[in-house]
């Protein structure tokens, strides 16, 4: 029987575990950490439960998928629910919005409360199914670097509708031409973070996200966020893989352009096929270190996604006005993402996101209180004096809630804990920080990520949010797949 080792024990290593199991490999994944999961882990701290990472949870049918590719049923596994709201919104000038699931309800919402027609809600939502419907086959579920996928009459015929994914102009551009009200520019901008990246920089092509929240769905899974990590590493189990933890790789052993195996506690531990879910970066620089002609330097090269600075607030008070998604918007979007992006650090007005799994989890908090996971983006670690950004940036945050909600909420947390770019990175080996992998700030962007083979080293895989497709749990899923497909 073929062996396959896998370094990393993150949504994709466990995606691609299953399913080179499910091949008939024996596999087994080797983790840094003493838990699976990687960023989509959790934590429990004085009676609260927080989901570490990943809060919004989106294309549920390719977690299922896992379960029948093994033959299972999987409800029995992992069971979510769909959000009728899908978020709240929050603006300075005193607007709130409930974005609905339902495309109708949620047009109407808008041209209630605010001064953009649902027609036009309606028209972007179309262009986005368009620009999914264009994209999906050639940038999402297969490999942009096999000759097979560019000889698909889909992809042909994809190319041909190349100019109305809309490459050439920016998201925010676009969104200024489509709307007239300043808040619904804003929201439609937002998506642009969903992969870490800048509306005013990156191509009008993201406008395809919101249709993956308001087509396909947003959706809170019962156990909480980690129980994708649970079911999938319990199917992975059952299939006979083997984790290992506490077990860091400290190399990938190649011999002739061949990769033989990884060396990790001095031992080398040998395999038909090695996959890497470490960041790709990180994989070269520290696994690959001895080979640098192996290094692919213009791919490594890329501008790498911004990160996030999480408060996880034990909250003594529950909040009707709230919901399980909440965002709380800045006044000045453009100068927010100029300090994300070309100053490097926090604006003083970040936009707020607010997540309360308690909301649907009820024992994820004591009985009257609320768990809440307290995110802003901010830039990728460059060795800012995060100390002094996380203390400026918290009191701006606990003042705009305090303001936005009526509330001193100072005084009504209990517990705290905090993670920052410098946290992400060394937890899960992120290099710089980044949730997300490379910035799709480019229109090139899809096609500069890493591929998930090497082209100079037979037997080396990867798979995860830094190689192709992308970031997001849902790509990562897609990237394990595409990873497994190229694995005789
Ligand atoms: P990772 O989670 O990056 O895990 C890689 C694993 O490899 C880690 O466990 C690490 O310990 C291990 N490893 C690294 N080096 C070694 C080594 N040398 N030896 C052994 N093991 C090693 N996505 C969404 O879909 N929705 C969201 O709402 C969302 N929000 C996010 C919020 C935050 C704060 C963060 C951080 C991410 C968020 N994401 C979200 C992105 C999502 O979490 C990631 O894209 C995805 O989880 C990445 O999975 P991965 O398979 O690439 O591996």
């Amino acid at each position: 029987q073929q062996k396959a080792v896998i370094i990393g024990a993150g949504i994709a290593g466990i995606a691609a575990a299953i399913r080179l199991a499910v091949k008939g490999y024996t596999v087994e994944v080797y983790e840094a950490n003493s838990y699976p999961g990687g960023k989509l882990s959790q934590f429990e701290q004085n009676g609260y439960r927080f989901d570490a990472g990943p809060s919004l949870f989106t294309m549920p049918q390719y977690v299922d998928e896992l379960f029948k590719l093994a033959g299972k049923n999987a409800a029995d596994y992992f069971g979510y629910q769909k959000l009728d709201v899908v978020c709240k919104y929050f603006y300075e000038d005193g607007t709130r919005l409930s974005a609905y699931a339902d495309t109708k309800q949620f047009a109407k919402e808008i041209e209630d409360k605010t001064q953009e027609p649902a027609a036009a809600i309606i028209r972007h939502l179309a262009n986005s199914r368009d620009i999914y419907d264009i994209t999906n086959h050639v940038f999402l579920e297969r490999s942009l670097h096999r000759l097979k996928t560019f000889l698909r009459w889909d992809t042909i015929r994809s190319i041909l509708r190349f100019p109305q994914i809309d490459p050439f102009r920016t998201m925010h551009k676009a969104n200024l031409s489509g709307f007239k009200d300043a808040r619904i520019v804003q929201f439609f901008d937002r998506y642009s973070t969903y992969n870490g990246s800048d509306p005013y920089q990156a191509p009008a092509t993201l406008n395809v996200i919101p249709h993956l929240e308001h087509h396909f769905g947003a959706y809170f899974p019962d156990g909480g966020m980690y129980s994708i990590t649970q079911s999938l590493v319990k199917l992975a189990e059952e299939l006979g893989v083997q984790f290992k933890y506490n077990y860091k790789v400290d190399e990938i052993v190649v011999i002739n352009s061949v990769a033989k195996g990884i060396r990790a506690k001095g031992e080398d531990i040998l395999a038909d096929v090695v996959v890497s879910n470490m960041d790709v970066w990180f994989t070269y620089n520290r696994l690959l270190s001895k080979h640098p002609k192996l290094h692919p330097k213009k791919i490594l090269s890329q501008e790498r996604s911004s990160s996030a600075l999480i408060f996880y607030w034990g909250i003594n008070k529950q909040f009707p006005e709230l919901d399980l998604h909440n965002i709380f918007f800045s006044a000045d979007y453009q100068t927010e993402f100029d300090h994300i992006w070309n100053q490097q650090d926090i604006y003083h007005d970040p936009t707020v996101y607010l997540n309360i799994s308690s909301k649907y989890k009820t024992d994820d908090a004591p009985e009257g209180c609320e768990n809440w996971f307290v995110m802003i983006n901010v830039p990728a670690n460059n060795g800012q004096d995060w100390d002094q950004l996380i203390a400026t940036a918290r009191n701006h945050i606990m003042n705009k809630l305090s303001r936005l909600l009526h509330q001193d909420i100072g005084k009504l947390i209990t517990t705290e804990s905090i993670l920052d770019p410098r946290g992400i990175e060394n937890k899960t080996s992120s290099y710089k920080g980044s949730i997300y992998g490379t910035s799709s700030n480019s229109q090139f962007a899809a096609f500069l990520r890493h591929a998930n083979r090497s082209s100079k080293a037979a037997g080396l895989y990867f798979c995860g949010g830094s190689v192709h497709p992308g970031g997001g749990i849902p790509l990562c899923l897609l990237s394990a797949k595409i990873t497994a497909g190229f694995v005789k």
